[in-house]
């Protein structure tokens, strides 16, 4: 018996698919990591994670130490770095675990070292350079002094330099050329180690952005790397809720909190088991349409926590009853067209998806 009300359907194959096509696309020059942080976007990175490291990706990305922990047991073989870097006094946790941390500041270079001078050894690290994003990383001139130190960036046990985009989304964008540059010019500092610049939109600019190593996070879960254009990535999610109820309402009469729907006429409304306690944003209210079998229920009414009613009118009982199914994530209406009306990015859809689906993953390939 399913007692969930509603369920997630998450396609392994898929995003092993949605590796390989990156991998293929930037190989064999270079080599495709998989970003795996927010529990991979919320898709579960314990059952993703080792799909993809058995699929032959061999470097993995996660943002904090914790979920570097939780999945280094899951990994036998692969690197897994974490993106945060070291937090003072946890330096010792990353040889002691096997993980490799981005080094992010000259602040935590130096812990680092100090680190690497107390044990006597150094372990492996990646240096993180800004060029133009001013989140994380290492100034241009900070870069070029670590260069000029060799000792001090040998102790570092550096074995990747990185940066990140910022505007790579937006084709045409005229930081996107410059960073890249930039970072040619932290390489040229850095002489000798292999570089990553790209997570999923860098990737489809071309092969001057596919460096040593490429960081794909969204478009491995199905995210479009190149918004405007058709997805080049394929679907990996769908999401389904159970019909409650079917309610007939009469003309005139209002749908929700906030009475923001008003039935035209005599309509008959579905109530399905998901609400924004599940990751179905309350800008969603009123815009978007689940879809019951080839029909479209356009969604009416406010989002509740644990609720969201569509407009089944013209829909046929036998299709549109209680503990049938709304599609509100599939074929009908992906991500990126839900992340559109929440006015939002599928990014934030992926990772806001809640605890309470009953999770299902498709079949490896
Ligand atoms: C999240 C992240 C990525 C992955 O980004 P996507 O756009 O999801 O591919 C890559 N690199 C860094 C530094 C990140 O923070």
């Amino acid at each position: 018996m399913d007692r969930a009300g509603a369920r997630l359907l998450i396609d392994v194959g898929a995003v092993i698919a949605n590796w390989r096509l990156v991998a293929d696309k930037v190989g064999p020059k270079a080599q495709a990591a998989a970003v795996v942080k927010a529990d991979a976007y919320g898709l579960g990175a314990d059952v993703l994670a080792p799909a993809l490291a058995e699929a032959g990706c061999k470097r993995f990305f996660v943002a904090t130490l914790d979920e570097a922990m939780a999945l280094r047991p899951l990994l036998a073989e692969a690197e897994i770095f974490v993106l945060s870097g070291p937090l003072p006094g946890t330096e010792g946790d990353y040889p002691f675990h096997g993980l490799i941390p981005v080094l992010n500041s000259t602040e935590q270079i130096g812990r680092w070292v100090a680190q690497a001078e107390r044990v006597g050894r150094s372990a492996p690290a990646a240096i993180h350079v800004d060029t133009g994003m001013s989140r994380l990383g290492l100034t241009l001139a900070e870069a070029r002094a670590l260069a000029e130190e060799p000792s001090r960036l040998a102790a570092t046990g550096a074995v990747l330099v990185m940066t990140h985009l910022a505007c790579a989304d937006e084709a045409g964008h005229p930081l996107t050329p410059l960073q890249r540059d930039r970072f040619a010019l932290a390489r040229r500092y850095l002489a000798g180690l292999p570089g990553s610049l790209s997570a999923s939109s860098g990737i489809f600019l071309g092969p001057d952005y596919h460096a040593d190593w490429v960081r794909p996070g969204v478009a491995l879960y199905g995210g479009n790397p190149t918004p405007g254009q058709p997805n080049p990535m394929g679907q990996v999610i769908r999401l389904q809720g159970k019909i409650l109820q079917v309610r007939d309402v009469d003309a005139g009469d209002t749908v929700g909190y906030g009475a923001t729907h008003r039935c035209q006429e005599a309509s008959r409304i579905a109530v399905v088991a998901a609400g924004y306690a599940d990751g179905l944003f309350r800008s969603l209210g009123n815009r978007g349409a689940g879809t019951i079998g080839s029909w479209r229920a356009p969604l009416v009414g406010r989002i509740s926590m644990d609720l969201v009613t569509f407009d089944v009118t013209g829909i046929p009982e036998s299709a549109a009853h209680p503990g049938a199914t709304v599609e509100l994530i599939g074929p009908g209406q992906d991500i990126e067209a839900l992340a559109r009306e929440a006015g939002t990015i599928s990014y934030e859809i992926l990772t806001a998806l809640g605890a309470r689906y009953l999770r299902l993953y498709g079949a490896r390939p």
